[in-house]
């Protein structure tokens, strides 16, 4: 399996997975022209491209990726939030065959219409992309490459001078150092190969700090996968970032001084995603 980065984090984020056979894109959160830039100009070798959420670091260049040729595969809700449809805006809603992939999605903890996670089965191995989410509540046994999203610490959010409406949508929405190391304790990791921590924030996280829990905790490879500099100014240079959509302030308040309160804990009900 192959994983690249062409960008993480706020500015977009867009990854390339390959099992040899099939690449796809899960997210396209950047400008077309850095996607192209990222994939050496080979756009349509990609079969599809997986969106998780509607906002704007994630599915950016979703149109125009549908017009160059892609099919895009994500949520009826996020379709919809999106204005997206046709042929190739294809509905994630059970296990589906993306060429040599099968992809099973699982709904996501985040303040967008429908956001959704994704299982990628191929050849024996198995990688699980988060996307943006609070906690992942099914289980999933058998991950061998995990890309999750590793936002910030609890000790940082709290010792921050965001907003406190600013701090509990952060802890609502997205996942925490904490929060990871919660879903590798609680799930089987005796065929995790690779991590890869995603979407970390700039403000709030240390990705030595970050890299060293989870390769002391799990004993495998940890990748981060930061913004790619190039990336950031090129985009910048384009144009002013758009605001992402308005996030939901119907999030109920959480304590923030108070680390049981944020903490979801692995759900025992949930339901597993068979291996
Ligand atoms: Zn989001």
């Amino acid at each position: 399996m192959e994983i690249i980065s062409l960008g993480s984090g706020s500015t977009g984020n867009c990854y390339r997975v390959s099992d040899g056979h099939t690449a796809l894109l899960l997210e396209c959160g950047l400008p077309l022209r850095e996607i192209r830039r990222g994939l050496d100009f080979k756009l349509t070798d990609v079969e599809g491209c997986l969106v998780s959420h509607e906002h704007l670091d994630h599915a950016r260049s979703a149109p125009e990726i549908m017009k160059a040729g892609v099919d895009i595969y994500a949520s009826t809700g996020t379709f919809d939030a999106l204005s997206l449809f046709g042929h190739r805006a294809h509905v994630l809603d059970a296990p589906t065959r993306i060429g040599t992939w099968l992809v099973t999605p699982f709904a996501a903890e985040h303040d967008a219409a429908e956001p959704l996670g994704f299982v990628l089965d191929s050849g024996g191995e198995r990688l699980m992309y988060s996307g943006d989410t609070c906690f992942i509540r099914p289980k999933i046994p058998g991950i061998s490459h995990l890309m999750i999203e590793a936002n910030h610490t609890w000790e940082a959010i709290r010792g921050s001078d965001l907003d406190r409406s600013v701090k509990n949508r952060t802890i609502k929405t997205h996942m925490s150092l904490e929060t990871v190391k919660g879903f590798l304790a609680a799930n089987d990791r005796s065929r995790l190969r690779e991590v890869w921590l995603l979407h970390l924030s700039d403000r709030h996280s240390d990705e030595g700090e970050f890299r060293r829990q989870i390769q002391q905790m799990t004993g495998v490879p940890v990748i981060v996968a930061t913004t790619s500099a190039e990336t950031a100014h090129a985009s910048a240079r384009e144009r002013p970032s758009p605001p992402l959509p308005v996030c939901s302030d119907q999030v109920p308040d959480v304590v923030v001084a108070d680390d049981t309160a944020a903490f979801t804990p692995p759900d025992e009900d949930a339901p597993e995603i068979p291996w």
